[in-house]
């Protein structure tokens, strides 16, 4: 992956996939290489009786600044692992920050730039009402979306695909719904140009920059590479 792949600021790499599932096609924006174990990978779901739903594919970087920059400026709202709406006035800048980074990436550091990485749903929860929060307990216990969980661990990687965010290592909390593209996405975060990150930063109104741009590195290393491999 070409550092501006990697960083968000390029859509070179993307196609178009129309999914024609139910009724209107939806059109999502996937890496081209993985287009076709995806597919695949749906028409095995479905014969077995499950339907994946696409929620969230790629994002860019101005994407992410806005959802980074809201959280941080107090417009948008920040939770704790027990999904508990926190206080801004509570936490210091840096302690907020890493609050942030826990749920959402910092702009540069999402894995959702690359177009091989996406968020899934059960398409019949949905069509049944329920709205999709993707949280944890979606995917467990009697949640809507625990035949989709169990059919992902058993199947998932025999398309290419994986969980990165499957257990807790301190970084990114659990994210049972978030599947990567090991083929092109396993060793991407290991390649990340920290140097034109923190230049990225610095040119674009990014909040807490001043405390972001010293701890880049640690950053990177917490948030980006500590993964569960595939
Ligand atoms: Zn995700």
């Amino acid at each position: 992956m070409s550092p501006d792949v990697l960083l968000g600021v390029s859509d070179r790499h993307l196609t178009t996939w129309t999914d024609h599932r139910f009724g209107q096609g939806v059109p999502w924006r996937l890496h081209r290489d993985m287009v076709s174990d995806w597919q695949a990978m749906l028409e095995a779901a479905s014969a077995d009786g499950i339907s994946i739903l696409p929620i969230s594919t790629y994002r860019d970087f101005s994407r992410q600044a806005l959802i980074f920059n809201e959280k941080a400026e107090g417009r948008r709202s920040v939770h704790d692992d027990h999904g508990q709406r926190l206080q801004r006035e509570a936490f210091s800048d840096d302690e907020w920050l890493h609050r942030i980074l826990r749920f959402s990436a910092l702009p540069g550091l999402s894995r959702h730039h690359w177009g091989t990485d996406l968020d899934v749903f059960d398409a019949n929860a949905v069509h049944q009402g329920h709205r999709p929060k993707l949280e944890p307990d979606e995917f467990s216990g009697d949640g809507p979306c625990v035949a989709l969980n169990e059919w992902l661990q058993e199947n998932a990687g025999r398309f290419g695909f994986f969980r990165p965010y499957r257990l807790d290592l301190g970084g990114v909390a659990p994210e049972p719904w978030h599947l990567s593209y090991a083929p092109i996405s396993r060793h991407a975060a290991n390649d990340i140009p920290v140097e034109q990150l923190a230049a990225l930063l610095t040119d674009t109104y990014v909040a807490f920059c001043s405390i972001i741009l010293p701890q880049l590195p640690a950053l990177v290393e917490r948030y980006a590479q500590r993964i569960s491999p595939p």
